[in-house]
């Protein structure tokens, strides 16, 4: 894999297609030569991580391959996912088999982002059946086969590859699947990763007769009135600098049970306070069981994936995010100071 180009939006060199497309054909054998596969995409999914591995799910399924697909805990879904066809077919992650036959990962660049999953993929590293499929370019490469294409615009981009390499057609549940992994990764083909090979792969999904009309409500339109009401508040409390051209703002526990709102339901928040012309990077920073989970945006200059990364967790260039112990106030600070000292 290379690590020039974090979002796509270029071609990628010779070489790393041909790395690309060893690995994808890797991946294929190690896939067909199973008896059934076990799948698990990236703590609290988003649309790609959901997207792309319900989308091998269902073509295995289709093609006499059986296949529990899974997550670590909280084991919840956004509501705005819930349309995607296949959550019916999911599996807990207290019941992922120890030693699966052959394990594939899905959108996710550490093995710690498997949660309790983690252990799992690195017993079947070991004996070599481990298949990591991601585009992101911090992407430790902890498989046995790593298809890791940084310029993919999304996970879904290399799923669609590897179902051409497997023989699998795809069918419409999967054509969904993969057409909200795209749509959400480039921000509805608004991101810098948004190329020729996005809209070419959008244009294929969309025969399969697609409802996207509904399918882009449900994505990024609709939610329920008390998350407006939510909304009001973080966007009432938001603070701009514009000295470091940074804007933030941040959700509570109070605010989540005041308002009966679960943390999952907030992912698109952070979409509207990037909207300030001010500034460059934005922020939004969440109370959890875990500690406070910050959300980073970037418009061009800075490499938000890097600071991310220098706080112990990742993404990529304009998007990315991490979680800190310490108060909401602790945690901004240490981000303005590295933001004040470069990034
Ligand atoms: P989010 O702000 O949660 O939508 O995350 C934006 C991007 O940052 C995701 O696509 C992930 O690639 C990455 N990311 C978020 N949180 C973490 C984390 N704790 N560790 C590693 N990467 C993360
Ligand atoms: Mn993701
Ligand atoms: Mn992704």
């Amino acid at each position: 894999m290379s690590n020039s180009q974090p979002e796509g939006g270029r071609a990628s060199s010779p070489d790393v297609d041909g790395d690309m497309s060893r690995a994808i054909a890797e991946a294929a054998r190690l896939i067909t030569g199973a008896g059934k596969l076990a799948l698990a995409c990236h703590v609290s999914p988003d649309g790609d991580a959901l997207g792309s591995m319900l989308a091998l799910h269902h073509l295995a399924l289709a093609n006499g391959k059986p296949s529990l697909a899974s997550w670590p805990e909280p084991f919840v879904v956004a509501p705005h996912y819930q349309f995607l066809p296949g959550l019916d077919l999911v599996t807990k992650p207290a019941d992922f088999p120890p030693d699966p036959e052959v394990m594939v990962t899905f959108d996710c660049g550490s093995v710690g982002r498997l949660g309790e999953l983690g252990p799992i993929a690195e017993r079947s590293r070991w004996v070599g059946r481990l298949v990591v499929l991601d585009h992101h370019a911090s992407n430790e490469c902890y498989g046995s086969v790593n298809c890791v294409d940084p310029a993919a615009a999304a996970t879904a981009v290399v799923v669609r590859r590897l179902a051409t390499e497997l023989g699998w057609p795809l069918n419409r549940e999967a054509a969904m699947c993969l057409y909200t992994g795209l749509v959400t990764d480039t921000g509805r083909f608004q991101y810098h990763n948004t190329t020729p090979a996005v809209f070419a792969l959008a244009e294929e999904l969309s025969t399969f007769d697609l409802p996207i009309c509904d399918m882009s409500r449900q994505l990024f339109e609709e939610h329920r009135f008390a998350y407006l009401k939510l909304v009001a508040v973080c966007l009432e409390r938001a603070e701009l600098d514009v000295d470091l051209r940074f804007v933030a703002t941040w959700v509570t526990d109070e605010d989540f049970q005041r308002f009966d709102v679960s943390i999952e339901e907030t992912e698109g928040l952070i979409d509207l306070v990037r909207r300030a012309a001010e500034a460059e990077v934005s922020c939004v920073l969440k109370e959890s069981p875990e500690g406070i989970r910050v959300s980073l945006r970037a418009v061009e200059e800075t490499d938000v994936g890097a600071i991310a990364t220098r706080f112990g967790g990742g993404g990529h260039r304009f998007a990315a995010g991490f979680t800190s112990a310490g108060t909401v106030a602790e945690v901004l600070a240490q981000i303005r100071g590295a933001l004040a000292t470069g990034g």
